[in-house]
């Protein structure tokens, strides 16, 4: 057994502070982790839902932290097991150090049943996506229920993080501009659901409308609910919650190709930064039909097919 399998082993049994280990490894692109990852056949979320990862994005100021929050203590309630992923892709910190600034969420620190860690882009944006999916890949091998995985929208890199969830939860504001801006955001593609959060203030339900008519425009399979709610009143979120799980549920029964496919451009992203962290650039089209299309179905793991190639 390596140390890396070791480490692994204790955090799959439940050792938090192993845990936190493993995730640095995987920030860190370290191969030992990726190998003991592979070799203990941790589940690659092979369905949606196996646990159910929700992104929550949107500008900042908008609530995702206090939105998360909420959406835990229900978790909690239903006696579901969490763990929130916040990446901040602009921090200047290291990851962890920015946690004891999400005071929204230290209510949760105490319970056993929460993990809350945050990722660090640590200048590396574009791998940033790849690295969550492979802690969403622990996290359910560790058993949580729910992941949440909180993140910036203000740009692509960032909204490539959301490739790793089943269901993409947009939160915009009153204030964070109209539904053009949204579209011109590429918030539109990715939004499974809609949340004009502060709806307490003025301009809310025009925004609401807005995007509504934006959305029913589109030809998405799914057609992305738009509503309301209030994180700071708690008003609203069960309908989140509720819409979430519709969303989830539609993936198992009918959007199983949309599922699909998302989930294979996030492990594809995994494998091209993983490569060029090892000096080997291999461009989208350049990379063998085969490799690609079993690094997109899961048959091989993105650590796995690095190493192939040499
Ligand atoms: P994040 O940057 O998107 O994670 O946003 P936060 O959750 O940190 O919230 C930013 C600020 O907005 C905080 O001061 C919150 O208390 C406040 N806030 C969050 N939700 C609401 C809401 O529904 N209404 C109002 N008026 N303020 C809110």
């Amino acid at each position: 057994m390596t140390p890396a399998d070791e480490m692994l082993e204790r955090a799959l049994a439940g050792e938090r502070r192993w845990l936190a280990r493993c995730i640095t490894l995987i920030e860190h692109r370290q191969a030992e982790i990726g190998r003991a990852l592979a070799s203990m056949k941790v589940r690659r979320r092979a369905a949606p839902g196996a646990p159910h990862v929700i992104g929550l994005t949107g500008p900042p100021g908008a609530g995702k932290s206090t939105f998360a929050d909420r959406i835990v203590t229900r978790a909690r309630a239903a006696g579901k097991r969490v763990a929130v992923a916040a990446v901040d892709p602009s921090s200047p910190f290291t990851g962890g150090a920015i946690l004891g600034d999400r005071i929204r969420m230290e209510r949760h620190t105490d319970d056993d049943g929460v993990y809350i860690r945050s990722l660090s882009s640590r200048g590396h944006l574009g791998g940033l996506s790849g690295a969550t999916t492979e802690v969403c890949d622990l996290f359910d091998a560790a058993g949580f229920d729910l992941v949440l995985v909180e993140t910036v929208g203000v740009g692509q890199s960032e909204l490539g993080v959301m490739e790793v969830a089943d269901t993409v939860v947009v939160i915009l504001t009153p204030e964070s501009g109209d539904a053009v801006q949204a579209m011109k955001a590429g918030l539109l593609e990715i939004a499974d659901v809609f949340v004009v959060n502060k709806a307490d203030r003025d301009g809310a339900d025009r925004l609401v409308r807005e995007l509504r008519r934006t959305v029913s425009l589109g030809e998405a399979p799914w057609s992305a609910p738009v509503l309301g709610a209030s994180a700071r009143d708690d008003r609203g979120i069960d309908e989140v919650v509720d819409e979430a799980a519709r969303h989830l549920r539609w993936c198992v029964d009918d959007g199983l190709q949309s599922w699909t496919l998302r989930r294979g451009d996030a492990r594809i992203r995994r494998f091209l930064d993983l490569a060029a962290s090892r000096g080997r650039l291999v461009g989208q089209h350049a990379l063998n039909p085969d490799l690609r299309a079993r690094i997109r179905s899961g048959k091989i793991a993105p650590h796995e097919a690095v190493e192939e190639l040499s």
